[in-house]
């Protein structure tokens, strides 16, 4: 037969696909499995009695869908697990096609300054009841409470064992169960002979419990630099001072990319910050002379020659002795010389996290070398698919980490092999 006339045929069999999981990347596959082969049937299961919950206190209640950034190998970037394998899956669905996919379904979408994508309503249950009113149209057979404890394969089919019911035959699964805490949370997928990635927290804010730049709590600086002293990880974008330590996305891209690293060390490390986006100290120090010969009689409290806020100008100046009412002729070379470095490599003690309210994930799970990011499919058996947090996969904050979710469901639906 001929390879379309295969393909034809292939879609128009009457195939029985289970879809575990009721979140963004479930729904995405089950949608996208009706969208690729309208003659199948779909059932998908969700062990609660909601649906998309995730997507309900997402990005505030707001739901960062997904970011504007459009460029792959960049859009690549902003997952530190996952990385460039994820070419091949965002050439087949991106945030292009994501913005087109809720705009067509008619989701007004806006783009904030910072790339971060929303619904113009400002509210998540509008992806929500988008989601949902598709579910219906497409026919997708919704079951909820019903918790998946076991998959089997019998014969070329997958048997699918609940708590309270009896077992069903399937001919695809794509598994969608998002992340899991704790590695039991796994077993039964590492039963089918998968390699688990041990569960971590990703997105998490600093402690600084003996620090005083937390008296300076609500100030931001809008572009900081991060870096996490004796590792590679160096990060950069806004940071926000709380009254626990610091926040802000310098600071939750730095526990992104350092989410194994940091675990090893018990989330205790040392972070040097760059608050004025300068990393050359001789010429921070030259360009501190040169301000002090144009404003000598000028206090250094009242006037600086950085976009950085005063409260954190005047706690720096403290910091190194350097009284505020000073006049900046009065400032020796010496403490120039002591500012530029605490510009560009002020040291805080991190001891502890705080997970972000707004979004967080879980680094791990599913090992990506077991699974074709072409297709989705497992590399272990055959009409077992993978979407979503379950996989070792995760993001930045932005958006990025639904993208995925929709990315993955979207593919994973298509039930290539
Ligand atoms: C507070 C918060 C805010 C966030 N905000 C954003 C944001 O604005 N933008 C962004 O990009 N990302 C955000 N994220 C991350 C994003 O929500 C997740 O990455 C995304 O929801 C993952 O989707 P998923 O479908 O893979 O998993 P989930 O959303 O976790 O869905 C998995 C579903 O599977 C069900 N399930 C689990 N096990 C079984 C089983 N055995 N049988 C049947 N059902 C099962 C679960 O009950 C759940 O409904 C946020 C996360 C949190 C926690």
């Amino acid at each position: 037969m001929h390879e379309l006339e295969l393909d034809l045929h292939c879609s128009m069999t009457n195939k029985k696909v289970a879809v575990i999981g009721g979140g963004a990347a479930g729904f995405f596959a089950a949608l996208s499995v009706k969208e690729h082969h309208p003659n199948h049937e779909v059932l998908l299961f969700e062990k609660t009695s909601k649906v998309l919950s995730k997507v309900k206190v997402s990005g505030g209640g707001r739901c960062n869908v997904t970011n504007s950034c459009s460029d792959i190998p960049v859009l690549c970037d902003a997952y530190p697990r996952g990385g460039k394998k994820l070419r091949s899956l965002f050439h087949q669905f991106n945030t292009t096609d994501t913005v087109k996919w809720f705009e067509n379904k008619g989701v007004a979408l806006k783009t904030e300054k910072d790339g971060r994508i929303f619904p113009v309503s400002n509210n998540s249950q509008t992806i929500i009841d988008c989601l949902v009113s598709e579910m219906v149209g497409l026919n997708v057979n919704l079951k909820l409470g019903q918790n998946i404890e076991k998959i089997e394969t019998e014969g070329e089919q997958w048997n699918l064992f609940f708590k309270d019911m009896p077992s069903l035959l399937f001919d695809s699964v794509i598994i969608a169960t998002g992340g899991s805490p704790k590695l039991k949370g796994f077993d039964w997928l590492h039963k089918l002979g998968h390699t688990i990635i041990e569960p971590l927290p990703s997105l998490f804010t600093f402690n600084m419990p003996k620090e005083p730049i937390k008296e300076l709590m609500g100030v931001v600086v809008e572009q900081a630099r991060v870096k996490i002293k004796d590792t590679k990880i160096q990060t950069e974008g806004p940071l926000l001072i709380t009254h626990w330590g610091m926040s802000g996305p310098a600071i939750l891209k730095a526990s992104a990319f350092g989410a194994r690293e940091l675990s090893q060390r018990n989330y205790k490390f040392e972070i040097l910050i760059n608050w004025v986006d300068e990393t050359n100290t001789e010429f921070l120090f030259e360009e501190l002379q040169k301000f002090s010969q144009e404003n000598p009689q000028k206090r250094i409290g009242n006037l600086k020659p950085f976009l950085i806020p005063n409260r954190l100008w005047e706690f720096l100046l403290e910091k190194i002795k350097i009284p505020t009412d000073r006049k900046w002729n009065e400032v020796g070379k010496k403490k120039f010389r002591q500012l530029s470095t605490l510009l560009t490599q002020d040291q805080y003690s991190v001891s502890g996290k705080t997970t972000f309210k707004e979004e967080f994930v879980t680094c791990g799970g599913i090992s990506l070398n077991e699974i074709n990011l072409k297709t989705m499919q497992s590399k272990l058996h055959s009409n077992l698919y993978f979407a979503g947090e379950i996989i070792d996969v995760d993001a930045i904050t932005g958006g990025y980490n639904f993208q995925a979710a929709w990315s993955g469901g979207f593919v994973a639906g298509k039930l290539d092999h």
